[in-house]
């Protein structure tokens, strides 16, 4: 990390964007030095603390990640809050560029009465309990009704109905956190619902995550056909994922299943359901008005076709009961520093191709580039452009790489004074290693570390 001709650059965050422009820039400037700054003492941002437990599969990616941090001119920094411990004005004073790809991590809310009763959470909040984010461990839900509400019908809403209605055989060899299988092995939720706005031909999940809930052992769909009745002289016309997941809808909820299906839908003791065309209005208490009891639903219906129709309201309402609500109705940016433009209402940083506008040496990628939607993959190219952009700015001499910068020796200066110790790499390894040993003990791949402050102890020495 001493003498190099070439552009020091520091990223912001380590989740998939992170690690993707990272990967990027390494490969194509051979002089490159990359230093990656994380708030957490371990990487890897959502595919850690978002992506599903049971679908170990999508986590592989960290092993391309790994790669890219063991690069000799790539250092990995974690513990450090950039906006809190360092600033984004001191890293620009210290590198050549600096890139945010600091996610989306704040809830959206729902903006409606009794929202704040026990028995709502948002899926933020739900899915950071089940997959042992720190801030999330003590959440501790109240599964003891036997009805849960998910607002929202994307991947988000099905990943977190799967882990409440799926067999805790299952889910007990995955990394899922030991707190939350013991929770979910007491719990009482036997029906769970996904509430959305508009109707079949808007749902934002994906074929395969809707195929796997189908197939989900000791569970029935429970789908109305009155929902579905006449989609099938339409799908022709759509798009062609559209077409397909329509397709998958009808079938499931108008043609009789074969035998086998039928004995095991016949045999279930869960059900799970899709409710379109209706809003949240209000979370109902219970007679004390100590927690949450049902949901109050708007009736609405559908101006426009398409993937841009709207609903709005009829003036018709109903209420469900339940015990259990959670909102999944996406992730928010937060701005981080008051020397980086960033626009409220969109809750993205104003940027072209991952330049951020009206700065100079300043870029952006991932979910606080284009917003929270898009997986791992749209993630990939958004932040490959971005990197892209900082390798043509090297070329032409936007950026200048003979002008001296220290990079994290500087910063790393600062750290010190201010009584923050970063975690290394080889330290997040130490960490990794006594999760996966703590995890063989109990049959799962790992058992993660909750605490962060026991994560410290663990490379601090
Ligand atoms: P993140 O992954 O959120 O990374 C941001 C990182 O920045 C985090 O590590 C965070 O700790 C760090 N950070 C934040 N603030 C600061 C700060 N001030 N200083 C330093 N560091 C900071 N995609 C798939 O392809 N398959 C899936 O199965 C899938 N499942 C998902 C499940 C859920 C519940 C969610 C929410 C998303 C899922 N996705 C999935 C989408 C995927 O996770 C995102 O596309 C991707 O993680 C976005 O990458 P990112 O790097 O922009 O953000």
């Amino acid at each position: 990390s001493s003498v190099s001709q070439g552009p020091r650059i520091c990223i912001v965050g380590s989740g998939p964007a992170g690690f993707y422009t990272a990967q990027h820039i390494l490969k194509h400037d051979a002089q490159a030095q990359v230093d990656i700054y994380e708030k957490l003492p371990v990487p890897f941002g959502l595919v850690r603390f978002g992506v599903a437990p049971d679908h170990p599969e999508v986590k592989n990616v960290i092993n391309t990640f790994t790669q890219t941090a063991w690069s000799k001119r790539c250092t990995f920094l974690g513990n450090v809050t950039v906006g809190r411990d360092v600033t984004v004005e001191e890293l620009q004073g210290a590198y050549h560029a600096v890139v945010l790809s600091y996610g989306a991590e704040e809830k959206r809310e729902l903006g409606i009465p009794g929202e704040e009763l026990p028995g709502v959470y948002s899926a933020r909040d739900f899915v950071g309990w089940y997959n042992g984010l720190p801030v999330n461990r003590h959440l501790n839900p109240d599964l003891s009704s036997d009805t849960a509400v998910i607002l929202g019908q994307g991947n988000v809403a099905l990943d977190i109905a799967r882990i409440l209605l799926s067999p805790i055989e299952l889910l007990k060899k995955t990394d899922i956190t030991q707190s939350a299988v013991d929770t979910l092995s007491r719990s009482h939720i036997r029906r769970v619902w996904m509430v959305g706005r508009r109707s079949p031909l808007q749902v934002a999940f994906t074929i395969k995550e809707l195929r796997e809930m189908i197939h989900l052992p000791g569970t029935r769909p429970n789908l109305d056909p009155s929902d579905y009745q006449g989609l099938e002289k339409i799908t022709h016309s759509l798009p062609r994922p559209r077409k397909r997941l329509t397709e998958l809808l009808v079938k499931s909820a108008l043609e009789k299943p074969g035998e086998k299906v039928a004995t095991q839908w016949g045999q279930a003791e869960k059900e799970w359901g899709l409710r379109f065309l209706r809003s949240p209005l209000a979370v109902l208490p219970c007679d004390n008005s100590r927690r949450a009891a049902g949901i109050r639903l708007s009736v609405t219906q559908l101006k426009g076709t398409g993937e841009d129709a709207v609903a709005v309201p009829t003036g018709q309402v109903e209420d469900i009961s339940c015990g259990l609500i959670l909102s999944s109705i996406g992730y928010r940016s937060v701005p981080i520093s008051s020397a980086v433009p960033f626009l409220p209402k969109q809750g993205v940083i104003p940027n072209s191709m991952g330049r951020v506008q009206g700065t100079q040496g300043m870029y952006c990628s991932g979910w606080v580039k284009r917003g929270p939607t898009g997986v791992i993959t749209t993630t990939m190219s958004d932040s490959f452009e971005t990197a892209q952009a900082i390798l043509e700015d090297v070329r032409s001499g936007a950026l200048n790489p003979l002008e001296p910068k220290t990079g994290a020796v500087a910063i790393q200066d600062l750290l010190l004074l201010r009584g923050i110790k970063p975690v290394s790499f080889s330290d997040w390894e130490k960490i990794d290693k006594v999760e996966i040993a703590r995890g063989l003990k109990v049959g799962k791949p790992r058992e993660k570390i909750l605490d962060t402050e026991e994560m410290l102890q663990l490379v601090l020495r």
